[in-house]
């Protein structure tokens, strides 16, 4: 509400220095026709103010159908409708600003534009695709409407059209999106697996390789493709070469990477890269992990005073909930001491269940397990696991 008024406002201070600037040289007809115009601003502010937001949206429709002096903050109060989630009022408005009669090219097409992301909003994406579609034609807007155009695909989930516009996208404005690409062959790859057609999945994971070498999903898509095939020490080296791209995903494929040393009979040789890769990752997992081995191979004790060693340098809850769980295991038979460590145990995991733990780098959005897309932003790669004493 705080920023419709605003917007309003802007706009209504637009027109009085508008007024001012030009009050010797307006005919007495344009200045009557302008204070009709702000009184009809007045009455849809007062809507507003008073929360009646259908009557409020009622004189700006009015408004928007008979004067184009005010078409840019009527065409922003649409977005912010869009953006409020009042997706039918944003569109009435920006209807009503297309079918003003004497609208410039340049004001149908920007309006258009945003009709064409309130259908986007409102899950009309047919109307959307089309409305988009025909808007890359006009050249001023062409990579404005093909960015949109791209969003409507990855809405349909049609990768394949979103990689062409996409790439068209980069060519007409410049901007690079080797990383979105990526992820829709990505997501190509993963529809084909779905399928069992592993000759195009893998096709389509050379490409999100080739258009971003770094593409860590891929790799760890092409490493859980080995592993589930028993290819085990493939898998091993697809792993290692994620954790080379960015080891920021490392928490979500430590346990994988174990399961595949294991089954090669070469867990001493993952305990020695498990010891060095704490040197320089920043989160909890890979003492976890390296914890769970040391309990399997030299038993609980062992395991115990290292991860109360790595607590020290490393303050991490899900660190502290091991070393408890580790504690119940090794006093099972002693009553008193269960009873106190299943209290705190409980505590902790109460505690570790509310928080979420990964996060969008660019929007904020928490989530417990990993998005490739980000559910809020939509973004591809930025949903990432949280580091903290709370988190990894
Ligand atoms: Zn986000």
């Amino acid at each position: 509400m705080i920023e419709l008024v605003g917007a309003i406002l802007a706009a209504l201070i637009g027109i009085m220095i508008g007024i001012n600037l030009n009050k010797f040289k307006i005919e007495r007809k344009n200045l009557k026709r302008l204070e009709k115009l702000n009184h009809s601003y007045f009455k849809g502010l007062n809507y507003l103010l008073n929360d009646d937001s259908e009557r409020a949206i009622d004189v700006f429709i009015e408004l928007a159908k008979t004067s184009s002096e005010t078409f840019e903050p009527q065409l922003a109060l649409g977005n912010l409708y869009r953006r409020k989630g009042e997706v039918d009022k944003a569109i009435k408005l920006h209807q009503s600003l297309i079918s003003q009669p004497n609208l410039t090219e340049d004001y149908r097409t920007k309006a258009l534009l945003a009709m064409g992301k309130d259908y986007m909003s409102a899950g009309l994406l047919d109307r959307a695709e089309v409305l988009f579609t025909e808007l890359v034609e006009i050249e001023a807007y062409t990579p404005e409407a093909l960015y949109s155009l791209c969003e409507v695909y990855q809405q349909e989930q049609d990768w394949a059209d979103a990689i062409k516009a996409a790439s068209r996208y980069e060519v007409v404005s410049g901007r690079k999106m080797t990383n979105d690409i990526a992820h829709f062959n990505c997501e190509l790859a993963e529809k084909h697996l779905l399928n069992n057609d592993n000759k195009n999945a893998q096709s389509y994971l050379l490409s999100a390789l080739s258009t971003n070498p770094k593409c860590v999903r891929a790799k760890l898509i092409q490493a859980r493709e080995f592993r589930e095939s028993k290819k085990w020490k493939k898998a091993i080296e697809a792993y290692h070469q994620a954790i080379e791209f960015d080891d920021v995903f490392a928490s979500e494929y430590l346990d994988d990477m174990s399961f595949c040393y294991a089954q090669l009979k070469k867990c001493k040789l993952f305990k020695e890269f498990l010891l060095e890769f704490i040197q320089t990752y920043q989160g909890i997992s890979p003492v976890l992990v390296l914890a769970e081995i040391y309990k399997k191979d030299d038993g609980i004790a062992k395991a115990e005073q290292f991860v109360e060693e790595q607590l020290v340098s490393k303050p991490s809850v899900r660190g502290l909930d091991l070393l408890l769980k580790l504690n119940l295991q090794k006093n099972a038979k002693n009553t008193d001491d269960v009873t106190k460590f299943q209290v705190l145990e409980q505590l902790v995991n109460k505690l570790l269940d509310k928080k979420p733990n990964h996060r969008c780098r660019k929007c904020g959005f928490g989530a417990k397990k990993l998005h490739w897309q980000c559910p809020s932003c939509k973004s591809w790669g930025t949903v990432k696991p949280i580091y903290g004493l709370e988190t990894e």
